[in-house]
């Protein structure tokens, strides 16, 4: 059944007990990356930048190389192009190679080495889209803001029996209910916990919903899979 995010209500407490649960299963289940014992907006951006369709484990060492070399926005932006494309192109992700002096020099130039606060001029900054502009918010600031890449999307679209196909993640009604499920006092660890439940429990292919805490209360499972226990 194909419902519409408007029609989807959920109480207060259901909400609340749905972002408990994600949480308390990020807690037992978070993945450690370098990139999440930091609240520095530069080393987000410059994770983010990396891990675009880059598997996290190959990011990890390339990652901490770079922050060596070029620890915060003042280095990157001095850096030598031909060296910034080296690492990219490791990173199968050379045509961003530009990104990544530009943007450090964009926030040397209009802020003085200071990420600025505001999501329109975080999105101003060249390389920066929707997802790493999200990221620095709730990450880095702690502010309540959403959050979307392909697999939150997808978690989205089952748990909320939207059924929708295709290019989903910027749909509508995914952004909606995106927006009701990171109003939270932790976006950041909500996204962590959101993220790497997508991706180890309702995964893209075979999603484990026999092992999910969120089964019961899931529109997709009890449509569709009907596994009870
Ligand atoms: S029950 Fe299945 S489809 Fe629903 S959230 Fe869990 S893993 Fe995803």
């Amino acid at each position: 059944m194909r419902q519409d995010s408007n029609k989807i209500t959920m109480k207060p407490d259901e909400l609340r007990a749905l972002q408990s649960k994600l949480l308390q299963w990020g807690k037992k289940n978070y993945r450690d990356y370098p990139w999440r014992h930091t609240r520095d907006p530069y080393q987000i951006m410059i994770a983010e930048f990396m891990l675009h369709r880059t598997r996290a484990d190959q990011v990890v060492p390339i990652f901490i190389q770079f922050l060596q070399k070029y620890p915060d926005v003042y280095a990157l932006a001095e850096a030598d192009p031909s060296e910034i494309g080296k690492v990219t192109e490791h990173l199968g992700l050379h045509w961003r190679s530009g990104h990544f002096i530009a943007a450090a020099k964009y926030v040397v130039e209009h802020y003085h080495g200071t990420f600025p606060r505001d999501e329109k001029q975080l999105l101003a900054i060249p390389g920066v889209g929707d997802y790493v502009s999200s990221a620095i918010i709730t990450v880095c600031y702690n502010k309540p803001h959403r959050v979307v890449d392909a697999n939150i999307a997808r978690f989205i679209n089952r748990f909320f029996g939207l059924y929708l196909s295709g290019e989903i993640r910027r749909r509508k009604e995914i952004l909606e209910l995106a927006d009701v499920l990171f109003d939270i006092d932790e976006p950041g660890k909500f996204l962590f916990a959101i993220l790497d439940f997508s991706a180890a429990i309702c995964k893209s292919k075979n999603p484990l919903h026999q092992e999910c805490p969120l089964r019961t209360n899931c529109i997709y499972n009890i449509e569709t899979v009907q596994y009870k226990c």
